[in-house]
């Protein structure tokens, strides 16, 4: 199983901000979509950026009250790590374990084309284990 499989059972919707959007801003989208983090967009649609709720709770953490009405561009992560819809399931997993983070932009030819977090992963990599259980044990009853 890759990234295209997972993204055309979930969809290629992907929540986005401004760089000069405000961190109560931000805040509000990721409590509004039920989601952990925000692609960071520039002109013509270019990724900037990432913020997660952890940069969320660093930031107030950090600075207080006061960091929600400064842009998410001083919060947000600029070195974003990105994967290809060819890439597969345990190629991702290991991108995210080695970089610690959850959520994984997808990038075909500069174009923002998807996101992909871990609970995504999980969800997909059991049912790929689950089908592989069940192919052994068919294989096992006739043989
Ligand atoms: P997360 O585990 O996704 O909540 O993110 C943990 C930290 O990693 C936060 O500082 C995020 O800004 C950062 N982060 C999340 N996803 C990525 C990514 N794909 N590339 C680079 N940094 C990321």
């Amino acid at each position: 199983m890759n990234v295209a499989m997972i993204l055309k059972a979930k969809g290629r919707a992907v929540t986005t901000a401004r760089p000069d959007a405000t961190l109560l801003d931000v805040s509000a989208k990721l409590a509004a979509k039920k989601i952990g983090a925000l692609v960071i967009v520039g002109e013509q649609g270019r990724v900037v950026g990432i913020i997660s709720e952890r940069d969320v709770i660093r930031a107030i953490g950090e600075k207080g009250a006061a960091a929600l009405s400064a842009p998410v561009s001083e919060f947000m992560t600029r070195h974003v790590v990105s994967a290809q819809e060819s890439q597969t399931i345990d190629e991702i997993m290991s991108t995210m374990t080695q970089g610690r983070f959850r959520h994984l932009p997808i990038i075909e030819d500069d174009a923002l084309v998807g996101i992909i977090s871990i609970g995504d992963v999980v969800k997909h990599h059991i049912a790929e284990v689950e089908l592989e259980v069940s192919a052994m044990r068919g294989y096992l009853a006739t043989g």
